[in-house]
């Protein structure tokens, strides 16, 4: 099967209880039993059933089931949001004295939450580029994860999977990858090597910008050193599955990060489109990026752009696709707002992988609380504006964007 009939006749789309078609939504907080005998051997793990929702929920249990066939997973958890899923990945390996090493130009909430971890103990170091090479130059007995993101959001730095992964085993350490700006239909990182795949699903799974959700797909395949990640001691009996198991009966369980069942639904409803939207909303970026790169005093950052310093992964990872994020700098904060404040069609917001195209200056929003240099790291100027672009007609945007840059010459 390709994937959109993956998508949609997949093993995780079959045999639900009454012939639905789609996840019933279990929308209940507990699970009733008629004997104290049946809940006691639930709770054992000698049953097979669901007990309260934070620790498990039939609609969650869908969903989580779905994306782990979309990556090629051996099972996944789904969490309240992305940073949930971060920050239960990393809390289920990583201990007071640790460090992680990780790739530059990480999404803002991350770059925050890596610096919360300082105060607990896990440092991280910085790969200005992260490629096996840094990641072998970095690395030391206190190393315990490799984390990036795929395609970071908006530098547009693409991580080179297989080489990196290959640098992070030979040290004996996992890599993790947050894929939310690729989405399983242009990579599977697991497929190429790294452990763990990681997405907001708020963006382009959900498609439709209607739930915060997160969720982390374990390729289950990772040997763990236990003598190393003593973090994960007590589930040695359960092998490449230590970190599977940790984290839902541990760390995801009393984090209580759980998502909600609505939200769940919600999320595999949308993730229904996703091969159609994803190969839309990539055409029209491809499109829209051409188009304004014309335009003089305009630098537009977009990977399929032949002059882009990533555009060989296009080919080589990326499926020869560019994504849905582009940004361009148009020379002043000024002329950014006025560009953003033209736009007919794109809304003012900060979210990315709806299906409305979507545009923001993230230098004062997403980044205000970030350093000069953190920002610039992430490639966002003063000058730059951000755009998620949907599945309008693309005709329509490059008109809308076109007159916004043209009616707001340099100098307003
Ligand atoms: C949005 C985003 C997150 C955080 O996800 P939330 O659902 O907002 O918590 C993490 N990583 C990337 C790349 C994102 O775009």
């Amino acid at each position: 099967m390709l994937f959109n009939t993956r998508l949609l006749h997949g093993k995780s789309t079959q045999g639900f209880e009454q012939g639905q078609t789609l996840p019933p939504i279990s929308q209940v907080s507990a699970f009733r039993y008629e004997s104290m005998e049946d809940l006691e051997k639930v709770f054992a793990h000698k049953k097979m059933g669901f007990a309260y929702t934070r620790i498990g929920n039939p609609t969650l249990g869908a969903f989580e089931r779905r994306i782990s066939e979309l990556e090629g997973g051996t099972g996944a958890i789904c969490c309240s949001s992305g940073m949930s899923a971060i920050s239960s990945a990393i809390l289920a390996i990583c201990e007071s004295g640790d460090e992680i090493i990780a790739g530059s130009g990480l999404y803002g909430g991350t770059i925050g939450l890596l610096h919360d971890l300082e105060k607990l103990g896990i440092h991280t170091l910085y790969a200005d580029e992260l490629t096996g090479d840094s990641v072998r130059s970095l690395v030391n007995e206190r190393t315990r994860l490799v984390f990036a993101e795929l395609i970071s959001n908006p530098s547009l730095k693409v991580v080179p999977v297989t080489d990196v992964a290959a640098a992070a085993h030979e040290a004996g350490i996992p890599f993790f990858v947050d894929s939310t700006t690729a989405t399983p239909y242009i990579s599977r990182p697991l497929t190429l090597g790294a452990d763990v795949v990681i997405h907001s699903t708020s963006k382009y799974l959900n498609g439709g910008g209607n739930s915060i959700g997160g969720i982390i797909v374990d390729g289950g395949k990772f040997k763990w050193d236990f003598n190393k990640h003593t973090a994960l001691c007590e589930y040695r009996k359960y092998g490449p599955m230590a970190f599977s198991v940790r984290l839902r009966t541990d760390i995801w369980e009393n984090l209580g990060g759980c998502m909600a069942p609505a939200n769940a639904f919600l999320n595999y409803i949308g993730t229904d489109t996703l091969g159609l939207r994803m190969e839309r909303i990539c055409e029209n970026a491809d499109k829209l990026a051409h188009a304004i790169d014309k335009l003089p005093d305009i630098e537009v950052n977009y990977l399929t752009l032949p002059q882009h310093p990533y555009h060989k992964y296009v080919d080589s990872q990326l499926g020869g696709y560019g994504g849905g994020i582009l940004s361009f700098r148009v020379g002043s904060k000024e002329r950014a707002f006025a560009v953003i404040n033209s736009l007919k069609y794109a809304y003012i917001a900060s979210n990315i992988g709806d299906i409305r195209t979507l545009a923001i200056h993230p230098a004062s929003t997403l980044y205000v609380q970030a350093s000069r240099e953190e920002t610039e790291a992430a490639g966002v100027y003063d000058d730059t504006i951000r755009v998620s672009v949907g599945i309008e007609d693309a005709e329509d945007l490059i008109y809308d964007f076109t007159q916004a840059i043209q009616n707001n010459p340099p100098g307003t």
